[in-house]
């Protein structure tokens, strides 16, 4: 069996948006920065590249927010710890309860962490200005495995 990666994706919320990601209920999310924390035992790639692409069925969670024009993933970090102790490392702050949690086992609360206003030092200053930095911090991610 293959080996469990976790992935983080950073997004950036440039406006205040309300979702409604399937059952849960509806919540307001403010702009800023935030961690959704998720893992995959095979296809990776394909996996955040699913994340990274906005016109696609809604399927999970993550999927309600990202399919927003306000919301772009600007940096992607991979992991070889469990996802659980990742998003715990993350701290930040749980705004959707059950967000993407699922099938968590370890009581997080929600694997989508809000962290405020600030760039996350995680994330490269430069790529805020590039085009599909998601996309380009993937391939990194990948080419390094950190
Ligand atoms: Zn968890």
């Amino acid at each position: 069996m293959a080996n469990e990666v976790t992935y983080q994706l950073y997004i950036r919320l440039r406006r205040p948006c309300r979702i409604r990601a399937g059952r849960l209920p509806g919540h307001r999310l403010p702009a800023g920065w935030y961690v959704y924390t998720g893992s995959a035992r095979r296809n990776l790639a394909a996996r955040v590249e699913r994340h990274l692409r906005r016109d696609k069925p809604r399927r999970w969670h993550i999927d309600w927010l990202l399919t927003r024009r306000e919301a772009r993933v600007v940096h992607v970090r991979l992991s070889a710890r469990p996802e659980c102790l990742e998003n715990a490392a993350v701290g930040g702050r749980v705004l959707i309860p059950g967000f993407g949690a699922s099938d968590c086992r370890a009581a997080c609360g929600s694997h989508l962490r809000y962290l405020g206003t600030d760039r996350p030092t995680a994330v490269p200053e430069e790529s805020l200005r590039r085009r599909h930095p998601g996309l380009r911090a993937l391939h990194t991610a990948l080419a390094t495995g950190d």
